[in-house]
């Protein structure tokens, strides 16, 4: 089959890469995917996926990704092991093309898709580097294994804390899950399912604010946030899941993005700022977003796809123009 001469570029391997990835290159769009430090994206990190549709039975993270991957493959397109580090818009009258670089290679495209996700997001309490891998960690399918027998402690009070709570009771023989306030942003059925297993004990009202031991974790310090009572557990670790941060930093200074690094589309733009009709596009015309790294609401694997899907027919509307 034969390809349009514009050259596309991806960034990111996530649901919304992939599913990009999929448009473009199917109609004959020469596509690049760029992995990214975690080829196939958040999903990777976890076990089974029960709400992706399509799948009766769920799926496996892992699997699902690589049915994503080789599905866009089918169709063509490349993948490059690569992180990209920054982009440069060398767009001349009237004419798109950007340069995104790794650090070593610069890249052109006629048009890109950013869908480079979120990444895990750690406490922040002064000193907690030197534990990370010695007890504390942001990856329980990665890691949970090591704590047969154990007794650990999983931060946060979303439904990632629930799902990654339950998986580690695989494991651990008790899991503490230390939330900071008695609400959850967790859905009902995942909240329920963490209440009911008898592994896990709540800690709520509590944060934790410093790690016990020399070279490997034996315990936390934690703080009550109501009364500042300030109490110890002993545990052999902890794994924190508490939200994500959205990779954009290569973005910084060229596309428009909130506080916290979330790109923004032309569809959240106000009225009076908004330059495109194509809802999926960036401030920068040819640049467009998918998925978690532009969505600070929804952030499921389904959405994320959906936004991949959008971006892609906006691409190839615009490219058509
Ligand atoms: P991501 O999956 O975050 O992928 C981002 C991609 O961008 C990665 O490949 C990364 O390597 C790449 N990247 C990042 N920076 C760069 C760069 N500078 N250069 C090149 N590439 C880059 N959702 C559900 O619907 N169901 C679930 O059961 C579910 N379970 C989850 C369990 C866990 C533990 C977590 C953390 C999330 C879960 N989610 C679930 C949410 C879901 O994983 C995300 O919403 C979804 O993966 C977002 O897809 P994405 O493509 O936008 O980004
Ligand atoms: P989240 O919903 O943003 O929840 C983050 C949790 O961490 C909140 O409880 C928050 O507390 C807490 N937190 C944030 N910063 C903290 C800090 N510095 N110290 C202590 N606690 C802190 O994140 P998530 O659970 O990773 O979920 C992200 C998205 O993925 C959601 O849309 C979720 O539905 C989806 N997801 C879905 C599934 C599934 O459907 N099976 C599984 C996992 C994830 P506060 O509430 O007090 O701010």
């Amino acid at each position: 089959m034969s390809q349009t001469n514009h050259k596309i570029g991806i960034i990111g391997s996530g649901p919304a890469g992939w599913t990009a990835a999929i448009y473009t290159s199917r109609a004959n769009i020469d596509t690049t995917v760029f992995l990214g430090i975690q080829p196939g994206g958040q999903l990777t990190t976890t076990t089974e996926i029960e709400n992706f549709p399509g799948f009766p039975e769920g799926i496996q993270g892992g699997d699902l990704m690589q049915n994503m991957q080789k599905q866009a493959e089918r169709f063509g397109t490349k993948s490059v092991f690569s992180v990209i580090k920054s982009l440069e818009n060398k767009s001349h009258e009237g004419k798109p093309k950007f340069t995104i670089s790794d650090g070593s290679n610069n890249h052109e495209y006629n048009a890109l898709i950013i869908a480079s996700g979120a990444s895990a997001r750690y406490l922040g309490i002064p000193g907690e580097e030197k534990f990370v891998g010695k007890g504390y960690h942001s990856c329980a399918t990665c890691d949970g294994f090591f704590y047969r027998g154990k007794t650990i402690a999983i931060v946060g009070g979303g439904d990632s804390a629930m799902e990654e709570a339950n998986f580690l009771t695989k494991f651990a023989d008790k899991v503490y899950l230390i939330h900071r306030s008695e609400s959850f942003r967790a859905s009902k059925i995942m909240l329920d399912r963490a209440k009911n297993n008898p592994k896990i004990e709540f800690v709520l009202n509590k944060k934790v604010i410093d790690f016990l031991g020399q070279e490997k974790v034996q315990g936390v310090t934690i703080e009550d946030t109501q009364n500042g009572e300030v109490t110890e557990i002993e545990l052999s670790g902890v794994f924190v899941a508490i939200g994500h941060i959205p990779n954009s930093s290569f973005a910084q200074n060229q596309l428009t993005m909130d506080e916290v690094g979330y790109l923004t589309p032309q569809l959240r733009m106000p009225a009076e700022i908004r330059t495109s009709k194509y809802d999926t596009m960036s401030n920068v015309e040819g640049i467009f977003l998918a998925g978690d790294v532009e969505d600070k609401i929804y952030r499921q694997a389904i959405t994320a796809a959906g936004h991949g899907c959008k971006a892609a027919m906006d691409l190839e509307k615009w490219l058509e123009e």
